[in-house]
């Protein structure tokens, strides 16, 4: 038997087991002794990708549990406050690519019809993101007779066996749970349950930067505000205040009078613990040295104040599964079509450099990496050797190239209402998702309202 009960089972027994004086079989008892929770589907991540398939799976009348390491669901839009719907639209016609879930995400934050055919934007943004949580927290409790949401609960390990996982570790203020399910979707963004299931997977070594959020208040919009921030970061640059940044990316997003920043930029490996903790740390550090900087230099911050960080730094890139089908940019670039597509992007190749980069984000031209919208295949969320497992949102099975497209907001949603609606497939058959013919997630899809575009 394989397990690779992390860090719970670790962390009580580890001198144990080094000094001989464990094996396995207590690890089993210890395991057994826990709280046990037993469900259809687990949901193991409650992000973009995450409530998008615990609502699909909960609809769909299968029993789920979502689990969620924050206190709200929403993933990026929520915990690192990023208001932007990009993947919804084609940058060209503006027509809506997503349906399902995430225009119904859309519109009911205000921003456009429930049946919009285009919107205004290719990339519109929610007016609040405090009312975003407001509004999952209802439609998630509309499911409360079969959908279970564990809020403050952290994944930390899988029990797998067989090629199947037997059950999920999760801790919360009950402490230590086993989760037993028929089938697990992972929706952590950094493939935990997948890779501790010992499914393959990839990281670069080198992954894109991480970006703390933040607002400052009373600020006044002049004419030259966007040059002054800039000179200003790169004095404090020289000066040795600010390792890198980007942009600035300055934006009158939810006030007349208030900024939304995504400036920051830090490397690190959002996958170690430690690491993960530094940059949490540098990129306070960094929003605070750049709000600093604009206020010692440039006279429209004069009475500004730091208004908010959002709790926690956001994650761009980390693991990506080694599927069952691998999207690679060539798919992307010439728009290959799939049998078994089960959803559509159309963001562009969007990798940001380790490096400061002024005005862009990127350091090259968006417009060369441009794809039209493109089919995402049914197999890009099955791992290879787990028979119970999907994978859904920016962890799914893509080359670093595709992945720097497919792991927008929008395009993470409509890969969890296919995961949720496909697992909700597999537990009525009785049968695994790798079963599960890519086709018939399509056309269930299609008559919730999601699926992949097509014309008309
Ligand atoms: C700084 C930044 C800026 C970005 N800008 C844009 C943009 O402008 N437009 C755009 O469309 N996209 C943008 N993206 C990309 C996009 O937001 C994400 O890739 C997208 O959210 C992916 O969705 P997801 O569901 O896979 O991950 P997430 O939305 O991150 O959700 C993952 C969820 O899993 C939870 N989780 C993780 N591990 C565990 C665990 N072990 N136990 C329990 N819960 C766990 C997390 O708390 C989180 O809620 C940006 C990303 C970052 C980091």
């Amino acid at each position: 038997m394989s397990f690779s009960d992390r860090r719970n089972f670790v962390k009580f027994s580890a001198a144990a087991i080094a000094a001989g004086a464990i094996g396995n079989s207590k690890a089993d008892s210890l395991r057994s002794d826990r709280r046990k929770l037993s469900t259809g589907i687990l949901i193991c991540g409650g992000g973009c990708a995450g409530t998008a398939a615990a609502l699909a799976a909960a609809r769909s009348g299968a029993k789920v549990i979502l689990v969620e390491k924050a206190p709200f669901a929403g993933g990026i839009i929520t915990s690192v406050g990023l208001p932007y719907f990009d993947g919804i639209a084609d940058i060209k016609t503006k027509r809506v690519v997503v349906k399902g879930i995430a225009l119904e995400l859309l519109s009911k934050s205000g921003v456009c019809a429930a049946d919009a055919k285009t919107v205004k934007i290719h990339n519109p943004t929610i007016p609040n993101t405090f009312e975003f949580k407001i509004l999952l927290d209802r439609l998630l409790q509309e499911r409360k007779e079969n959908l279970t949401v564990l809020f403050n609960t952290m994944v930390c390990g899988v029990h797998s066996d067989g090629g199947r996982i037997r059950s999920v570790t999760v801790a919360n203020k009950d402490g230590l749970t086993e989760i037993e399910a028929k089938t697990v979707i992972d929706c952590s963004g950094d493939a935990d349950v997948a890779a501790w299931a010992g499914a393959p997977f990839e990281q670069n070594k080198e992954v894109q930067p991480l970006t703390l959020h933040f607002r400052i208040g009373h600020v006044k919009s002049t004419a030259t505000l966007g040059k002054d921030c800039k000179e200003a970061l790169a004095k404090a640059q020289a000066a040795g205040e600010l390792p890198h940044y980007y942009g600035p990316g300055i934006m009158f997003l939810f006030g007349k009078d208030e900024i939304y920043v995504h400036g920051v930029r830090v490397p690190a490996d959002p996958t170690n613990a430690a690491d993960l903790s530094r940059a949490e740390m540098q990129g306070r550090a960094d929003a605070h040295a750049m709000f600093r900087a604009w206020k010692r230099d440039v006279p429209a911050f004069s009475e500004s104040y730091f208004l908010e960080a959002y709790p926690w730094i956001g994650v761009r890139e980390s693991r990506r599964i080694t599927g069952q089908y691998v999207l690679n940019e060539d798919d992307l670039m010439k728009g290959n079509r799939f049998d078994d597509a089960i959803a559509t992007g159309c963001w562009y190749l969007d990798l940001h450099p380790n490096k400061t980069t002024v005005g862009s984000a990127n350091d090259f031209a968006p417009e060369k990496v441009q794809p039209a919208p493109y089919d995402i295949p049914y197999r890009s969320l099955l791992p290879q050797k787990i028979e119970n497992l999907l994978v859904a949102g920016r962890c799914h099975s893509a080359t670093r190239g595709a992945h720097a497209s497919t792991r927008v907001t929008v395009t993470a949603m409509a890969m969890g209402e296919a995961a949720g609606v496909a697992a909700s497939m597999a537990v009525k058959g009785n049968t695994s998702v790798q079963e599960i013919d890519g086709q018939r997630v399509r056309e269930a899809l299609e008559k919730v309202g999601g699926g992949p575009f097509t014309e008309g």
